[in-house]
């Protein structure tokens, strides 16, 4: 192994590996809301981790109870056992979701959250003596995560290109629900589209009601690049769902803990999904850590059969890991205590003026707002690959000291729930500067 072997050993997920070891971008310490680089660089996060760390980095309330609870019980046998730190979570986790999503499985990561989700609705069925209800219903542009349940019914053809023949056969797609012409520079939600939910129709005109299991959306699509639903569009699809049997997941990882201004973005669109998905900010990132929240009703379902027996055949080492509980019930406190989700819905409107004043600058063609989500979308730059503009501009503020990120040509932005004025500032003045620099 040559030394630049031993020093490239990492591959980088979600990355440009050969153009990211040409200039490492390489991250050494945080505090608050800024990261230091291994350069000595000082860089304004403007992403949150990866829509991740809404408190700002290093919260002294949850490192201190990782320091404590890694001395304490490092590690505890996770199956017909567990730790006092999850079963906590857990309940407080229920207390704080809508209706009765009263059960939390736990997972370590949103990919697995949605894939044990998924499994959930199946079994479900199954227990219920309808187990030909087996087909997921995703949506086009829908990102799930990167296993093969996340991934089937994710709707990113990028995602999902080298794997097509290995997918879930029984996945299927609701159309997306971006139209530019219909929409572009919406403040919020569209007022225009709650009918493209009807799109449930046609797959249960196609494959009949009785062989669907679930559908899951994301209540705002995060990773395709901030797509934020119609008006009524959530509400049909609960509707259509409860009209089928069908049940609704929302996948929650981004949405989750305040990035809408709410707890749940169930809450901010004032309705409830049969199961709910969360991860990323549920430890504020510091820990992995990933959920599913199920209601009364399908957790009972399930608890058949013999009492001594396992009801439910999933499971990971590391569901309800003690020290990423303890990092939960840290985060779930500071939420409270710091108020942040009424913070972060305080200050919604200054992030969508912000926001909204790059309107004009060179190559954008849209801007998508919700909460502290945004999404401004640059025409892909003739001639180049899709997504080469939008990287442009991500390195371009990443050397001017503000992190955001680039999906494709979309710009993302997810400031932390208690950022100030003069922060949001910051990143779109370095936005706009990289904008006008670039081709
Ligand atoms: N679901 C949604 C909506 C996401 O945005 C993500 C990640 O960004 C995932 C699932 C996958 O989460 P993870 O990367 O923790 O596996």
């Amino acid at each position: 192994m040559t030394a630049t072997d031993y020093e490239q050993a990492f591959w980088l997920p979600y990355t440009a590996n050969r153009a990211f070891w040409k200039s490492p971008r390489v991250i050494q310490s945080a505090q608050g809301h800024h990261y230091t680089t291994a350069a000595g660089d000082r860089l304004l996060d403007g992403f949150s981790g990866l829509w991740t760390s809404g408190l700002g980095h290093c919260h002294p309330r949850i490192v201190a109870a990782v320091q404590s609870q890694v001395a304490e019980l490092d590690y505890s046998l996770g199956f017909q056992a567990t730790n006092d730190k999850a079963i906590e979570l857990a309940g407080q986790l229920a207390a704080l979701a809508p209706g009765d999503l009263n059960r939390v499985f736990f997972t370590n990561s949103g990919s697995e959250a949605v894939d044990t989700a998924l499994k959930i609705a199946l079994a479900y069925h199954h227990a219920r003596g309808e187990g030909h209800r087996s087909r997921l219903i995703g949506r086009e542009r829908a990102y799930h995560g990167v296993n093969f349940g996340g991934l089937s019914v994710g709707g990113i053809g990028a995602n999902r290109k080298a794997f097509s023949a290995c997918l879930l056969p029984g996945a299927a797609h609701l159309r997306h629900t971006y139209e530019r012409s219909q929409m572009a520079y919406c403040r919020g939600q569209p007022a225009w589209g709650a009918h493209l939910a009807d799109d449930l129709e046609r797959l249960v005109l196609l494959h009949d009601a009785s062989n669907i299991a679930a559908v899951i959306v994301e209540p705002v699509a995060g990773s395709t690049g901030v797509l934020v639903p119609p008006v009524g569009y959530l509400q049909r699809l609960r509707e259509l769902c409860d009209r089928y049997g069908i049940l609704l997941i929302f996948d929650e990882v981004i949405t989750a803990f305040g990035r809408v201004g709410a707890a749940f973005a169930a809450e901010r669109f004032e309705l409830l999904p049969d199961i709910l998905t969360v991860a990323k900010g549920i430890t504020n990132g510091v820990i992995p850590m990933g959920g599913v929240l199920v209601r009364e009703g399908i957790y009972q379902a399930l608890m058949q059969g013999p009492e001594e027996m396992v009801e439910f055949f999933h499971g990971y080492t590391y569901s309800g890991h003690p020290v990423a509980a303890a990092a939960g019930l840290a985060t779930l406190a500071a939420y409270e205590e710091e108020g942040s989700f009424e913070q972060a819905r305080a200050i919604e409107s200054l992030f969508e003026e912000g926001l909204h004043s790059l309107q004009g600058e060179p190559n954008v063609i849209d801007i998508r707002n919700i909460g502290l989500m945004g999404g401004l979308e640059l025409a892909p730059r003739d001639g180049a690959p899709v997504g080469a503009r939008g990287f442009d501009a991500f390195r371009d503020c990443f050397e001017s000291g503000v992190v955001i990120r680039n999906g494709g040509d979309t710009l993302q932005f997810s400031p932390f729930l208690n950022s100030t004025g003069d922060e949001l500032e910051r990143i779109f003045d370095c936005v706009r500067g990289a904008l006008r620099r670039l081709r």
